[in-house]
């Protein structure tokens, strides 16, 4: 995604069970990379993980007034 993924967008390299299509390759993201799992983002299972992030980007969302 050169242009970067916005809040709640898919990244086009999600396979559809959720696995990175480019893990361990060097095209991967660096912020990706830098990402270590971390049980209070991840939870212990994949329905806490999405609770979870959904959570995190609905807090730091930046709404825009429209005029
Ligand atoms: S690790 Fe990065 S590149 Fe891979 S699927 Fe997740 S957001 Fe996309």
């Amino acid at each position: 995604m050169p242009n970067g993924k916005l809040a709640g967008e898919r990244c086009v390299q999600l396979s559809p069970d959720n696995r990175c299509r480019i893990f361990g390759l060097p095209e991967r993201p660096a912020v990706c990379l830098a990402f270590s799992a971390d049980l209070e983002v991840c939870g212990e299972t994949n329905e806490q993980a999405l609770q979870q992030l959904n959570w995190l980007e609905q807090a730091t969302a930046i709404f825009l007034k429209s005029s």
